[in-house]
């Protein structure tokens, strides 16, 4: 029988992933972290204790079965790994590069009480990546139910939504208004940090399944949500178009040549390839001198982006301090090996042109940490007489996004009073058979979390449409029945008797 592990028997340092090395990479797309060589990840998969109460599994937003997918890593069992992982997660290869680890399952690892935690991300990717090598696709028997569905973006709340409703055998139909699927994935995130190929990998898993990608269309101009289901067929529809309306600061000089949202700058270099331009016809601003505000994952990459794309110095403004910078702490710890300049404290208040209507510099104020606000987070407040310039000709903003009023203006869809799609518990909208999840339902959060949303809307779909959810038992245990039938069954029983 093996012996048991303990904090004192198990791989004391966790494995270092390989990188290329930061001045060399600072210079090119390529990616950044190398991931783990079958040698690494035994080692890394070693260090879990497989605790009892598994508390890792509480902190992932879907609840993976993180010790049995790891201790089938331990066993060599790639494949076993890659069922539990995509029991709960499609996306391993994507969630083990972007997800925000240490204030998930890592932040929960008992490891961690003593030692660095378990690298359950890195071990993800890497079977993730196993998976994608080996062309594993798990497409179960599809038994087809004539229904179709109708997905609006294709981000990760859509693409899991459409997963799962072909699974169930409808006919899956996603709009997306770029020229290629993959949401944020695609057109935001760059491919120093995820590789287009694991993305376009993942993509043909989903038309493997079944899944047809209509693209170049923009759902409410083209068409609304209203005459899908009335004229066009659908029985059902799930809206996930994200929400990547930028926002801008407010402050005199926001117009001028220049003055760019961190979405505009990634989408032209990353979906448009215009870091490729003259090749690819699509003109990007280039700075030698570029500001960036924000200290969140999209400003991260719009910085090291503009790095990659030759400028000189690349300064990130952020008003409060290193500690509450919301992104990954890796991304924020490759931009300081890159040579990002980082002023935390620090607050923009004018973007100063020319004279000729083009952007010369900014005038920023140093801020002190105050009172916690309403996010628990220290308020930042200006410190009086503390103003300064500095020289920058490109001045990118990464402050946050909005959802867009698109789908609000052209349906009868109710939106809360930020302007994201009201949802009950379900992520029912009120139109009937209508679903919503991700960023455009939550505001701004993270791949997982829109992953989670479409297929819990995928749930819900089932339900709505009288589909036997193969992951839903007949009658919950103790779950009160009429004549043997649960609450929750009534619905499958009517239109199976239809
Ligand atoms: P999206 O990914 O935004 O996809 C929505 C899709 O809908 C888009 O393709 C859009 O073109 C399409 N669409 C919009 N309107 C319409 C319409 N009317 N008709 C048809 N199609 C439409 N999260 C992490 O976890 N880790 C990270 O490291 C990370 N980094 C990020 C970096 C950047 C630059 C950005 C912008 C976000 C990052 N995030 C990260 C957040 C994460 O990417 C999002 O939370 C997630 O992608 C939201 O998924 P979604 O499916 O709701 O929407
Ligand atoms: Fe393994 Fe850490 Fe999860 Fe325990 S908490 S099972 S050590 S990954």
């Amino acid at each position: 029988m093996a012996k048991k592990k303990t904090i004192r028997t198990i791989p004391q340092e966790r494995t270092p992933m390989r990188e290329q090395d930061p001045l060399r990479r600072a210079r090119n797309f390529e990616e950044v972290a190398c991931g783990y060589n079958q040698d690494e990840a035994l080692r890394e998969a070693d260090r879990c204790l497989l605790c009892p109460d598994q508390p890792c599994i509480g902190g992932c937003p879907v609840g993976i079965d993180i010790p049995g997918f790891i201790a089938r890593v331990a066993e060599r069992d790639l494949r076993g790994a890659y069922e539990v992982l995509t029991a709960t997660n499609l996306l391993p290869s994507v969630c083990g590069r972007v997800c925000p680890q240490e204030n998930q399952c890592e932040g929960e690892c008992t490891v961690g009480e003593s030692l660095e935690p378990v690298a359950i991300g890195r071990l993800e990717r890497f079977v993730g990546d196993t998976a994608l090598r080996e062309g594993w696709v798990s497409v179960p028997f599809i038994e087809p139910v004539r229904r179709r569905v109708g997905i609006v973006g294709s981000g990760p709340a859509g693409m899991a939504c459409a997963a799962d409703m072909a699974k169930a055998g409808c006919e899956v139909i996603v709009y997306e208004a770029f020229h290629e699927p993959g949401g944020v994935l695609k057109y935001g995130i760059p491919d120093f940090r995820l590789p287009n190929p694991v993305i376009d990998a993942e993509i043909d898993k989903l038309r493997a399944l079944g899944v047809q990608f209509e693209c170049n269309t923009l759902v409410g101009r083209l068409f609304t949500l209203e005459q899908m289901i009335a004229e066009m067929g659908f029985d059902a529809v799930f809206v996930g178009v994200g929400a990547g309306y930028p926002s801008m600061l407010g402050i005199p000089g926001d117009s001028l040549n220049g003055v760019l949202s961190a979405n505009e700058l990634l989408t032209r270099c990353n979906l448009m390839r215009g870091r490729d331009f003259p090749a690819f016809d699509t003109p990007l601003p280039a700075g030698r001198r570029v500001a960036v505000v924000g200290a969140g994952n999209t400003a991260m990459d719009a910085l090291r982006v503009s790095l990659r794309l030759g400028a000189d110095k690349v300064h990130c403004i952020y008003r409060r301090s290193r500690a509450e910078a919301p992104a990954r702490a890796e991304e924020v710890h490759h931009a300081e090996q890159e040579g990002i300049e980082f002023h935390w404290l620090t607050n923009p208040v004018e973007v100063l042109g020319d004279g000729q209507g083009n952007v010369r510099g900014m005038r920023c104020v140093r801020m002190a940490l105050g009172e916690p606000d309403d996010s628990g987070r220290r308020r930042p407040v200006p410190v009086p007489g503390s103003e300064f310039d500095f020289e920058a000709d490109l001045v990118v903003y990464a402050i946050g996004t909005n959802a867009n009023p698109i789908m609000g203006q052209t349906s009868g869809l109710k939106l809360n009073k930020w302007g994201y799609i009201a949802t009950d518990d379900n992520l029912a909208t009120s139109i009937a058979g209508v679903f919503a999840g991700g960023d455009i339902v939550t505001g701004a959060a993270t791949v997982i979390e829109a992953m989670g949303a479409g297929r819990k809307a995928a749930r819900a779909m089932k339900a709505y449409l009288g589909i036997r959810d193969a992951a839903q038992p007949y009658r919950e245990e103790g779950e009160p029945a009429f004549l043997g039938i649960a609450a929750h069954e009534r619905n499958f029983t009517r239109v199976h008797l239809a």
